[in-house]
This record gives C-alpha cells, structure tokens and sequence, in this order.
C-alpha cells in the first residue's frame, strides 16, 4: 500500500519536473529568439549609419577655375559651388545629373 503510494508520489514529481523543465525551455527560446532579433536590428542600424554618413564623408567640389575645395567657397578664386536650384546640390558638371538643367553661366 505504501509502496503503491510512493510509485504515484513519484510519478506527480517527475511530471512536475517536466512541466518546469518545459517552461524553462520556452523561457530560454524567447530569450534566444529576443537575441537573434537584436543582433539583425545591430546589423541594420549600421548598415544605415554607415550610407547615411558617405555623403558627408567627400564633402569635396570642383570650381569652375578647377580648384577642388572641400570648404563652401573656392579657396583659389573665391566662387561658389554650382547648385542644381531644383535638386539643391552641387553640380560640377554643365547639366544637373539628377534632374538635366542646365546649370552655371550660359556661355
Ligand atoms: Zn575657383
Ligand atoms: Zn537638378
């Protein structure tokens, strides 16, 4: 009889050990999932810091007299850079490459 007892005692014991365990393994599963899903936020915060500071990073224009400044004015001549009115940036070129206007002095 107290055998018998002892048997069911032990079978609510192990049975509750793996309700335990079980839980604790759905605790580490949502922890390892939480980490992978950090490690790809990582990746992508620094993907875009890093595109979004190159434009920063060759600040540099030439001048119509072919100085190449990286300051806001020509350090040979003291010119502006030619901007695209349209596209608000610097064009180097006789036509804007973003949007095809004609840009600086009509000669
Ligand atoms: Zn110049
Ligand atoms: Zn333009």
């Amino acid at each position: 009889m107290l055998n018998k007892i002892n048997q069911k005692l032990n079978q609510l014991n192990r049975a509750s050990q793996n309700v335990n365990n079980t839980s604790r393994n759905v605790q580490n599963m949502q922890r390892n999932i939480g980490s992978i899903g950090n490690r790809n936020n990582n990746n992508r915060n620094n993907r875009n810091n890093q595109a979004a500071a190159q434009p920063e990073a060759d600040p540099s224009w030439k001048c119509a007299c072919g100085m190449v400044n990286t300051s806001k004015f020509c350090g040979e001549c003291g010119g502006k850079p030619i901007m695209c009115a349209d596209c608000n940036i610097i064009v180097e070129t006789k036509f804007c490459p973003e949007c095809g206007t004609a840009v600086g002095q009509n000669d």
